[in-house]
Parts: C-alpha cells; structure tokens; sequence
C-alpha cells in the first residue's frame, strides 16, 4: 500500500497558509483506491472511478409533459377559439394509434408518445370536450408543452465525471439511463485514534480530571460522511512507546491514519514524536485560527494526519487537511467550499497572514443580505459552538479588520464537513 516519500510533506517552516497546504496535497499525494464496481443501489456516496457517456438519449421519445391534447400548431387561431376532431387518445407506456392529420387533435397523458403531426400539447384545462371534438382556447406557443426526446440527456455526452461523488441526483441519473452498476473507487480504510491521558470511553465512569472522547465519534462522523470505512482503535495513552508501536501496527491494512491530540508543542505532545520516530512526520503550523499545529507524515508509506486535541480546531483541520488527503487518495474531486456573502453583526480585529474563522449564525439584516451573529462564546475546545451555530465567518489572510455591516464570506457547516 506504500504510496507516499518520506519527504512528501516536507515543508520549510514557518506558518503555512492552508490554500497552500491544499495545493501541497493535491500535488503530492496520488489515489490509492483502485476501481471496482458498485451495484446502483448501493453505490450512494461513492465516488465515480470513470466519466459516465451517455449511451442512449432521455428520455429517448418525444413525449407530453402534461395531461392535455396533442395538436398540430399551425392547425390553432391565433385569435379566437378552434375546434379539433379528437382521433386518439395516448397513454404513458402506450403508443399512438394514429398520427394527428391537419384538422384533428389527441387526447394526451403525461409522459404519453406525442404522436406523428403533433407538436404541440394543449393542457387539459386550457380546452373543453364537446362530443367528439375539442375546443382549445387561443394564446399557446408553438412547441409548448412537449418534451423532446434527449432534451435531458443527449447521446453521448459525459453526464457526470470521474470523482463526482454520488448523492441521490447522480443516482438518479444513473439509473434513467439504465444502470444497474457503476465504476466506483474503493472505499478507503481509516485507522482512527484518539490520545491523551484524560481522555475516557463514553459509557464508563468518568474520573476527577478526565473528559469524554468527542473527537473520535465526531472525526469518525466525517470519515463516514466521506465514504470511508473506519477502524476504531480507541485512545492512546500519552506514551511514546504505545503511540508508536499502535500506528505502526495500524499502518498495515489501512490507507490513512488520523489521530486526535497530543500534536502541540508541550512535553507531552508525544504525537509529533511517534510520528518521526517511526516513519516521518512534517508539523505544520497552519496559518488559521482556531486550528493549532497539525502534524502529517506517513509511517510505512501511509499517510498519518495528526489533528488538534481541541474540538473546535480538530474539525476545522479536519476539513481543511484530512478532507482534501482523502480526496486525494480516493480520487475524488477536490470540494470546494461554497461561500455566501453575508453582512457582518459584528467587529473583529485581526493579525493579517493568518485566516481566520468565526462561529456564527445568520439572522435578517437591514438589507438583501442576511446578517452574521457571533457566537458569544470563544475557544477552540467549545463544543457548542457549533451546535449553537450555522457556519463559520471567513476572514481571509489580508483582512485586518472588519466592520459591523460589512460584506464578508459564510461557509455552512454543510459545505465544510
Ligand atoms: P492536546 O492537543 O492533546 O494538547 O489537547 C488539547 C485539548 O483538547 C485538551 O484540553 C484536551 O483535553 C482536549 N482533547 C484532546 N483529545 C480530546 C478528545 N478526544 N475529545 C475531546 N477533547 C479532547
Ligand atoms: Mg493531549
């Protein structure tokens, strides 16, 4: 499985921004997970391994987009009511008897074949019946009211391309084209950590001095987001030794390795030191705030990412490394977070060369746009904050300050994680 050089997260030092912590990822890092074929029915939240070319049209008939009549258009008095002798009556699944001759109209179901002749369809409650004749009312476009056969999907075309990830849409695209399987890429396989001595085993008795683990459930909730199935090896002690001797055991069998805590500076930061001992390990000081160092490396040619302890800073740098390393290794498309232009609630000062992000919500503002509320609340070990918020507030490296009322990015949750 070994795919990664020792150096390939070398970095000179100094703050790294994270646009270039992205582009060092993109660039060094190559897929590991090979393609295979997923049955359509199973294949939600894979990533595609291969363009998929359209090899038929939909839909593959021109066909009624309403319940109504099919006419010939230049049969219809622009001006005035006209009245067609009904000669068929067409519905989905089945096909027209007859084509519609000059003077004559079909009765017409949606998603019926539209007949020879016709190209138009009059919806039913624009029209009457009178015996066997309908009565139309003036004022349709030429045209209306018909689907043409490959006006979704033409033949050949490349409907969606190698990396998309598959939700419900690409679903559904697959399958009216008449897939039964899909090019998929493996899934990847994560071992997953959490470290540090006072860290506890929800469900047992907490100690004076000890916390629950939120890390791994959270950072195990964004795996599984991904579509990457996750190995749970439970918390490490704050000792060297054992640190080095579970990853090194974890690397075997697994295409990336993410741990929580224990990558800041202190002496009891063993992390870091696990790390380089064993394979090689590359601290980066990400220029962003919340979100202290994260240290990456590989042991044994896997890639090994070492999140923040703290909450906050762990998903942050979750999305900011572990998600675009993932991306690479599976071959997914880069995500790019959309942003949302927002009007700040609130005054901010900052250190420029470093971005920053603040926890908010969005309420009406005076204007268009709506307005950032900051969470009242500060620290990167703050759960609630954002369970209690939205999104984050992007401020980029330049910005030194903002003012209440100015225009400024929102990145939700969702598009983050
Ligand atoms: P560290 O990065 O190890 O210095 O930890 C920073 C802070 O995050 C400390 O207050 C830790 O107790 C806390 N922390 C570390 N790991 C976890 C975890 N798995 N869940 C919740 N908090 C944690
Ligand atoms: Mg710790």
């Amino acid at each position: 499985m070994a795919q990664l050089t020792d150096d390939c997260f070398a970095f000179g030092g100094g703050l790294l921004p994270i646009d270039e912590a992205r582009r060092m990822i993109f660039e060094r890092v190559g897929v590991v997970a090979e393609a295979e074929t997923a049955v359509l029915r199973q294949a939600a939240g894979r990533i595609l391994a291969a363009d998929i070319v359209a090899e038929r049209e939909v839909p593959g008939f021109t066909n009624s987009a309403v319940d109504g009549y099919a006419v010939r258009f230049d049969d219809l008095d622009p001006a005035a009511e006209t009245r067609l002798r009904m000669v068929d009556r067409i519905t989905a699944g089945h096909l027209p008897l007859s084509g519609v001759a000059p003077g004559t109209a079909a009765r017409i179901f949606t998603g019926a074949v539209m007949p020879d002749g016709a190209d138009t369809v009059i919806m039913q409650e624009d029209c009457r019946e009178d015996g066997g004749t309908v009565i139309i009312q003036p004022g349709i476009k030429r045209g209306a009211n018909r689907r043409l056969a490959g006006e979704d999907i033409a033949e050949g075309v490349t409907v969606l391309r190698a990396g998309r990830r598959l939700g419900p849409s690409e679903i559904g695209v697959l399958a009216a084209l008449g897939r039964t399987e899909v090019p998929v890429r493996r899934r990847l396989a994560a071992a997953l950590f959490s470290t540090g001595d006072e860290v506890s085993e929800p469900g047992t008795p907490l100690g004076h001095g000890r916390i629950y683990d939120a890390n791994r459930f959270m950072i195990a909730a964004c795996l599984e987001r991904l579509g990457v199935t996750v190995t749970d090896h439970g918390i490490l002690p704050d000792q060297a030794g054992t640190l080095v001797h579970a990853l090194t055991r974890a690397a075997r069998g697994h295409d990336l390795i993410v741990t929580s805590g224990g990558v800041s500076t202190g002496e009891e930061d063993h992390v870091r030191a696990a790390f380089a001992g064993e394979g090689s390990l590359f601290f980066w000081r990400l220029a962003i705030k919340p979100g202290r160092p994260v240290a990456l490396g590989q042991i044994g040619g896997v890639p090994v990412v070492g999140l923040p302890g703290n909450p906050v800073a762990a998903l942050i740098t979750f999305a900011t490394v572990a998600r675009p390393l993932i991306e690479a290794l599976s071959g997914a498309l880069p995500h790019v977070a959309r942003r949302f232009r927002v009007v700040s609630g609130f005054p901010y000062k900052k250190r420029s060369g470093r971005r920053e992000y603040v926890r908010v919500s969005l309420e009406p503002g005076d204007g268009s746009l709506l307005r950032a509320r900051r969470f009242p609340k500060e620290g990167a070990g703050m759960l609630t904050s954002l369970t209690e918020t939205e999104g984050l507030v992007e401020l980029r490296e330049d910005v030194t300050q903002v003012a209440p009322g100015a225009e400024v990015d929102f990145i939700p949750y969702g598009e983050l994680i």
